[in-house]
């Protein structure tokens, strides 16, 4: 359920407040029956909003999931004239926005909504959703650097969380490790993996909470 206002504001004709005039003027019929009361609430799933007779909808939710290659950005638009995700979107999926962000040379799952509610309960700090990372550090990486990583690293933005850190395989590319962190600031994996001397060579984002890509 949600205040009669707001679903008319989510329709895209009006702010929430202006919404609430259109309630008390008596232009407003829900189900068949003119609501003056601004305190209504209605249950979007299954209501009929007209406004002077005219049938009303929010716009339906979109959610993508993309396989952002690397060399894109992930804004809407870029100052430097760079390329970016929407891009990779046919033009019917611009109204939707990027949950988080990968950087440019970063691949991997990327969520695009224009559902506010769900992207704030996956990207908002207090949430905490896992996101894990398939990465190819440079070098060996000992198993004290995969403890550091595991425990925490201080960084100038403060001490990472505790992470989970799972050992692929050491090969004469490099070390393949799976790092799973709940926190989203900026290049943080690559600066975590700074901080143990080490370069990154690939990363790639193959979850956020429940939603998997084959990475
Ligand atoms: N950490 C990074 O360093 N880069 C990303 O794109 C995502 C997480």
């Amino acid at each position: 359920m949600e205040r009669l206002a707001k679903y008319i504001a989510r329709c895209g004709i009006c702010s929430r407040r202006k919404a609430e005039e259109l309630i008390l003027d008596g232009v407003i019929k829900v189900n068949g029956k003119i609501i003056t009361d601004v305190a209504v609430n209605v249950d979007s799933t299954d209501v009929s909003v007209k406004l002077n007779n005219k049938l009303i909808q929010p716009p339906r939710n979109k959610y993508i999931l993309l396989n952002k290659p690397k060399g894109y950005v992930t804004t809407k638009k870029d100052t430097h004239a760079r390329k970016t995700v929407m891009d990779l979107l046919p033009k019917h999926f611009h109204d939707v926005n990027p949950v988080g962000r990968l950087d440019k040379d970063t691949k991997g799952l990327l969520l695009l909504t224009n559902d506010g509610e769900f992207a704030q309960r996956l990207a908002h700090p207090r949430f905490s959703v896992p996101k894990k990372y398939k990465v190819l550090v440079e070098g060996y990486l000992s198993d004290e650097d995969l403890d550091i990583l595991r425990t925490g690293v201080r960084l100038p933005d403060g001490i990472t969380q505790p992470a989970e850190v799972k050992l692929g395989k050491r090969t004469s590319k490099g070390t393949l490790i799976l790092i799973t962190i709940k926190e989203g600031r900026k290049r943080q994996v690559r600066r975590m993996i700074e901080f143990t001397l080490h370069e990154v060579l690939e990363l790639v984002r193959v979850a956020v909470g429940p939603v998997i890509i084959r990475g």
